[in-house]
């Protein structure tokens, strides 16, 4: 593995990683910023419509992140000679290690080594899975933990979604386009989603709730496929007859690849930055979901950017 080298390393593709190289590029083109990680794994990009960009009226997830793609490979183009290397590089792997030395970073993908004089990470937060009893079981048998992409193959059956939040509000509304009932099974008192959305599920009738449900009762069952899920509410058992069940919880940062680095973090593990995402770790910058901020990617996208303008001066420096 030969060690390559750049200024500036972005751990995590999604909006706000993508947003950070075009501020960065933007600061100074003449950066050389490599961008770690599948575009197309972000949670914008498997998660159907956006409808609260400013400016843009609704687009697909998937879209948009392409679109934000191609405006940065049309970036490499701008300022960069031919037979030159690109400025801007999507590598399109995950960093399994970041350690420091004195002078710089290293990241470790599957196939690079790669020297680093800052850091930007923003990875997001993973999916919480292997939870629900069953759920592992019948994984792509009725098991999905998407509700967007999977949804329109239970067309007319009945079907369950676990969780809570904008996503599963979004997700539920997806469902009752295609789906005969949508249950919602919630681990909280309230959805905890915009208001926007809690009324528009409100008015639908083929979704139901039920609230304060301990996720450790619940149990998805069937022989080859799904065939329901098991729950208590308050003191009584309840089953319902389903086909599918969306499993869509968050879980909370994983900062594995980080481990031989002392970040400070909040007691609920995520990663503390000050007004210029500056992390406690001299060089290394974090911005997004990871750092805490709200689930929304016009904060998260905007976070991305001043991640990206704070490490560019910070370099300058
Ligand atoms: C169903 C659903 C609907 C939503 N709808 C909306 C909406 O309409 N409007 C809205 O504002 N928000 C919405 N959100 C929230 C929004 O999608 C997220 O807040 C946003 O995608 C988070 O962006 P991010 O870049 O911080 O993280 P992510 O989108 O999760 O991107 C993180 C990226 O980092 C990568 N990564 C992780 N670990 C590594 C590693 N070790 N090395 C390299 N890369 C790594 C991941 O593969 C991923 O590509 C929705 C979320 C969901 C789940």
């Amino acid at each position: 593995m030969s060690l390559e080298r750049c200024d500036i390393a972005i751990v995590g593709s999604g909006l706000t990683g993508m947003s950070a190289a075009l501020a960065a590029y933007s600061r100074n083109p003449n950066q050389i910023i490599k961008i770690f990680g599948i575009p197309f794994d972000s949670n914008t990009a498997k998660k159907g419509e956006i409808e609260n960009i400013p400016g843009i009226n609704k687009v697909v997830g998937v879209d948009y992140v392409q679109q934000v793609i191609t405006q940065i490979e049309n970036l490499n183009a701008e300022f960069v000679k031919e037979d030159e290397p690109n400025k801007l590089e999507f590598i399109n792997e995950d960093v399994t290690v970041i350690t420091k030395n004195e002078t710089h970073f290293q990241l470790i993908t599957d196939s690079r080594n790669i020297k680093a004089d800052a850091v930007i990470i923003s990875t997001g937060l993973p999916e919480l899975k292997h939870t629900i009893k069953g759920e592992d079981d019948f994984v792509h048998k009725g098991v999905s933990h998407c509700a967007v992409c999977d949804g329109a193959l239970f067309r007319g059956k009945k079907v369950a979604i676990i969780g809570e939040g904008n996503f599963v509000a979004r997700g539920a509304l997806f469902l009752r386009k295609y789906c005969r009932k949508v249950t919602i099974i919630c681990p909280n008192s309230t959805l905890d989603s915009d208001n926007r959305f809690l009324i528009k599920l409100s008015k639908s009738q083929n979704i139901s709730f039920k609230y304060n449900i301990n996720l450790e009762s619940v149990e998805i069952f069937g022989s080859q496929l799904v065939e329901g899920v098991r729950f208590q509410e308050g003191e009584e058992n309840k089953e319902l007859t389903v086909n599918a069940v969306f499993v869509e919880l968050k879980d909370k940062p994983d900062l594995t690849l980080l481990k031989d680095i002392s970040l400070d973090i909040t007691e609920n593990g995520y990663i503390i930055k000050n007004a210029k995402n500056a992390t406690n770790v001299e060089g290394i910058f974090t911005a997004g979901s990871i750092s805490g901020e709200m689930d929304y990617i016009p904060i998260l996208m905007g976070d991305g950017y001043k991640a990206g303008i704070s490490v560019t001066e910070y370099l300058k420096k």
